[in-house]
């Protein structure tokens, strides 16, 4: 895994060096549209502790952080109003996820039918 780059986007979000449209913040948790949607909803859950990914903050996150995060995630989906048609969560990590930003988010995608769940390569 690679170390905790501060310079990361999402760093800079959340030291509100770069705006983004937020959605919904606790102490832990911070939830805005994502810049370049892929579906009628598409938002971004990230913690607001410097997690590069899933395995980091599965290891290092607090029990706090853990719930806030989860909670979050369906929280977000309730705002949207997607909950009843249905939609995907997706956490992109490392090199073979394709993962673009080095600080842990979840991505909330709904709002049309999606298709199935991983393109054929
Ligand atoms: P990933 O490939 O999983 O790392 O996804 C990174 C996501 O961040 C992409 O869906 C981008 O559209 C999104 N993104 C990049 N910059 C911003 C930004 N400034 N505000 C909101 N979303 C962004």
């Amino acid at each position: 895994m690679m170390s905790y780059d501060p310079s990361n986007i999402f760093a800079r979000i959340l030291r509100g060096e770069l705006p983004c449209k937020k959605i919904a913040e606790d102490d832990h948790t911070l939830a805005f549209e994502d810049i370049s949607p892929q579906m009628p909803v598409h938002i971004l859950v990230i913690p607001k502790g410097n997690y590069v990914d899933w395995s980091d903050f599965a290891s290092n996150a607090s029990q706090e952080e853990h719930s806030a995060f989860t909670k979050m995630i369906g929280h977000v989906a309730n705002l949207a109003g997607i909950n009843d048609s249905g939609y995907r969560i997706i956490s992109n990590i490392g090199n073979d996820g394709h993962q673009e930003v080095r600080h842990l988010h979840i991505h909330v995608l709904g709002g049309a039918a999606i298709g199935p769940m991983v393109s054929q390569r």
